[in-house]
């Protein structure tokens, strides 16, 4: 994985401002899922206390961690599943190839997994003379498309009808009308069923697993969860161990929060709970299934200031409320996880230093903590890692020096008002209706837009008129302030003049 640099962010982010189709799909989407979200959480009694309540549940959860993954191992054993452990990503792909081999497999049909997103299975798979089918829809159209997902929850949310249209004429070898939605859908249904049917393998990921009855939840809004997990006869679960959830009254809890917080539904259509393979007894369902309880990375963050970060259930809510992904969208993350969750989770999980721009992909404007249902302190750990690539000398010496200087000034009151008032002056000639002309995009990191002017009067300037109500000298303190600068003026200009003369 080769991470995300700032020149490749910055790279990444002007294309994706520059799409004026990206964008428009972007702003689309993550508008719908933000009016849901707001309209299912309204009509919850008490949504702060489930809130509270969950983020209780899911930091005592991680708090026995240990724990919980042995009673779940065992009672998923009892119930017939194989249990594995994954130490790394590597290590899962590994062990799925290994038990397709043991199956002959030729094809595997796959749902929605960030997990196998994470750890690159298809390209594992392939690469073992597998072919891996995705057949969630948004899945399917981003495989076809060659693209990583761009969103947690809509993995294809940045294309259009005619961009979806397009990749599926290519792929059924005939013209498909991207007006005709249901028609586009009915395609990939056809195409998939058949899929489902003479695929060796099933391969899901996992919402949550149950602890106390060894049973994995998935949460979906497409038919095909099911049929992966039950046409094929076998199925392997792909699974983070932080998704481990201690009973089913925890459970309720956090699948009240999943759809609401992702989609706006109080419950997403599919439910799926799966207790080990199909009974003897059973007609159909898969005749053994393995789960495989995946680290990579995870359990190092236990007892860290990080632990939080684990709480996540893959809403995606931040990203659609996030100001900065709305711009770059999902792709200027280089990675399955994008938007504020993704910005803290691949460089714990994937390196700091070589992801050391995505701590910077964030405005700290907070909203990503206002809508998670597990309120994990998502700008808080972004200013850890900031401060961390300090520490690790992660920064470039120039931005080191930089970052350096401004702390610096910013200690300095009175010359940065001084500085300030400067500005006011100097930035007279470069103002345009309230905002500056468009400056050089090296010193512009949100692109086409012109930043905001400095403000006639700063806060000092306005606290101070306040306090003069209370404060008999206080204008004296204000006329010798404007008596400073324009001192420090004169001897600018005279400075200058001299620099001519000379
Ligand atoms: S951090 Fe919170 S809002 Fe973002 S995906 Fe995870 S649970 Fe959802």
């Amino acid at each position: 994985m080769s991470g995300v640099t700032f020149k490749q962010f910055k790279f990444d982010a002007h294309k994706a401002i520059a799409d004026p189709v990206l964008q428009g799909a972007v702003d689309g989407a993550t508008r719908t899922f933000r009016t849901a979200r707001a309209a299912a959480l309204a009509d919850v009694p008490d949504v702060d206390e489930l809130r509270d309540h969950f983020k209780a549940i899911r930091s005592a959860t991680l708090s026995r961690l240990a724990d919980h993954l042995e009673t779940f191992e065992r009672q998923a054993a009892a119930a017939g599943a194989h249990v594995h452990w994954a130490q790394d990503g590597a290590a899962a792909n590994r062990i799925v190839v290994e038990i397709a081999r043991q199956h002959g497999a030729q094809m595997v049909v796959k749902s929605k997994s960030m997990a196998t997103e994470e750890t690159h299975l298809n390209k594992a798979l392939i690469e073992a003379g597998i072919t891996p089918v995705e057949t969630d829809l948004g899945e399917w159209i981003i495989q076809l498309a060659g693209e990583p997902p761009s969103h947690i929850v809509g993995p294809a949310l940045h294309k259009t009808r005619q961009q979806v249209a397009e990749l599926f004429s290519r792929e059924v070898g005939r013209p498909l009308d991207p007006d005709d939605i249901p028609a586009l859908t009915a395609e990939a249904r056809r195409v998939l069923r058949e899929k489902f049917l003479t695929a060796d393998i099933g391969i899901s990921g996992a919402n949550l697993a149950v602890a106390e009855t060894g049973s994995i939840v998935l949460v979906t809004n497409e038919g095909n969860g099911r049929l992966v997990t039950s046409a094929p006869p076998a199925h392997i679960a792909v699974v983070g161990i932080e998704k481990i959830c201690p009973t089913w009254d925890d459970a309720a809890v956090w699948l009240s929060l999943l759809g609401r917080s992702a989609t706006g539904q109080p419950l997403s259509i599919y439910t799926n709970t799966i207790t080990g393979p199909a009974r003897a007894a059973d007609l159909d369902g898969p005749r053994e299934m393995h789960i495989i309880l995946m680290d990579n990375g995870r359990s190092g963050l236990i007892g860290t200031g990080y632990e939080e970060v684990l709480q996540c259930i893959r809403c995606g809510a931040c990203l659609n409320a996030c100001p900065v992904y709305q711009e770059v969208g999902g792709h200027s993350y280089g990675n399955a996880y994008s938007g504020p969750i993704g910005a803290v989770l691949i460089p714990l999980l994937f390196g700091l230093e070589s992801n050391e721009a995505l701590p910077h992909a964030s405005s700290l404007c907070g909203a990503c903590l206002e809508v998670c249902p597990a309120r994990i302190d998502l700008p808080r750990m972004l200013l850890d890692l900031r401060a961390d690539e300090v520490d690790q000398h992660i920064l470039s010496r120039e931005e080191h020096l930089i970052e350096s200087g401004i702390a610096w000034l910013l200690g300095q009151r009175r010359l940065f008002n001084f500085l300030a008032d400067m500005g006011r002056i100097f930035q007279k000639p470069l103002v345009d209706q309230d905002r500056l002309l468009a400056v050089p995009p090296e010193f512009n990191p949100a692109g086409e837009r012109r930043l905001p002017t400095l403000a006639e009067r700063s806060f000092h300037d306005l606290w101070n008129n306040l306090r003069e109500e209370d404060d008999p000298a206080a204008p004296v303190y204000g006329w010798l302030h404007l008596a400073a600068v324009v001192l420090a003026l004169l001897f600018i200009l005279r400075l200058l003049k001299g620099g001519k003369t000379s």
